[in-house]
């Protein structure tokens, strides 16, 4: 009885907004909304897949995304991934199911660039949390797994950050003509990367900081114009390394970082991303910051891969 009763006790004592967060980052029109409605909506198209015999990426488009998100709030949704299958979907009806699943917020930002700054500095602390408004209420979508807040009330709670999801999208990457996409978003990625980074330098004594893994999801695949998810790595990398380069010439112009005999010191140690001195920027080298970034292609609307692979990554993170 003893267990049973401390479990009630806890459980009815741990508010909900306590629940672990995923931060949805990236530049604007890269399908972050999208998604977020997607993965609220999950098992609601599971339920209209029975009765129809329509193509589940027909009825994913069929469904009316929610409009951008501009407001100055971050935007939360209650999700929950199941944890008793190797294959989880977002999709899945776990009450139907009877699924044992993990619950967490996935959190949309505000797009705005001049917002940037307010998103990126908490994920430089120890233990990074997200203010999230306290008023969760019922969704209207009346699925059992999602939940919404919309609103930019009073009281926030605080969440526990556990990932990053860093959507980018695959098909303006690929279009120089349309503008270059691709330089501000290495930027965008960059600053996240570097903010990540800077965290695991606050650790106290030997111990790191708990592990924040960064999923970058390279969306819109429906299109056939879209880069493969490999490009998209090979391309952000390879204009990483170009932004690092030009850094770091800023800063030895400026004399920033460099003592009098002209020797790079600490501080621009600090502020270079990956692997000091290195020519080429991967990936990789963020793992000597305990910082893990992986590449997944998907697509939210249209046919394609689907968002299954980044809804099985985030289950196998949180
Ligand atoms: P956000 O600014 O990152 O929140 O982007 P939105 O979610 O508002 O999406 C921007 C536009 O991209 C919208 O018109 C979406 O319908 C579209 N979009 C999102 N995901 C996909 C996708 O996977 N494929 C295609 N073709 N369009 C998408």
């Amino acid at each position: 009885l003893f267990p049973v009763l401390l479990h009630f006790i806890f459980s009815a004592t741990t508010p909900y907004t306590t629940l672990p967060s995923v931060l949805l980052l990236g530049p604007s029109g890269a399908g972050k909304t999208a998604l977020v409605t997607l993965f609220e909506r999950g098992p609601l198209y599971h339920r209209q897949q029975q009765q129809s015999t329509s193509t589940p990426e027909t009825l994913a488009v069929s469904s009316p995304v929610a409009k951008t998100h501009t407001s100055q709030v971050p935007f939360s949704v209650e999700l929950a991934v199941a944890t008793d299958t190797p294959n989880p979907s977002y999709r899945d009806d776990l009450d139907a199911r009877g699924a044992t699943a993990k619950k967490f917020l996935l959190v949309d930002t505000p797009g705005h660039a001049k917002l940037r700054s307010n998103v990126l500095a908490p994920l430089s602390d120890l233990a990074p949390t997200l203010s999230i408004p306290s008023t969760l209420s019922s969704a209207s979508t009346s699925t059992s797994t999602a939940t919404t807040s919309r609103s930019s009330d009073t009281g926030a709670q605080k969440s526990k950050l556990k990932a990053i999801i860093f959507m980018v999208d695959a098909a303006a990457l690929a279009d120089s003509s349309s503008g270059d996409a691709l330089a501000p978003t290495a930027e965008y990625l960059y600053e996240v990367l570097l903010a990540l980074q800077r965290r695991f330098h606050k650790r106290v004594g030997s111990r790191a900081p708990r592990s924040i893994p960064v999923l970058v999801a390279a969306n819109k695949l429906d299109l056939f114009t879209a880069l493969p998810a490999a490009l998209v790595k090979s391309n952000l990398e390879a204009e990483i390394s170009r932004i690092r380069k030009a850094r770091s010439k800023g800063l030895l112009d400026s004399g920033v970082g460099t003592d009098e005999a002209g020797v790079v010191g600490g501080d621009e140690a600090d502020d270079w991303l990956g692997a000091y001195g290195g020519d080429k920027f991967s990936f990789k080298e963020m793992m000597e910051f305990d910082v893990e970034v992986e590449v997944i292609g998907g697509n939210v609307v249209g046919e394609g891969p689907g968002a299954d692979m980044w809804w099985k990554w985030i289950g196998e993170r949180i």
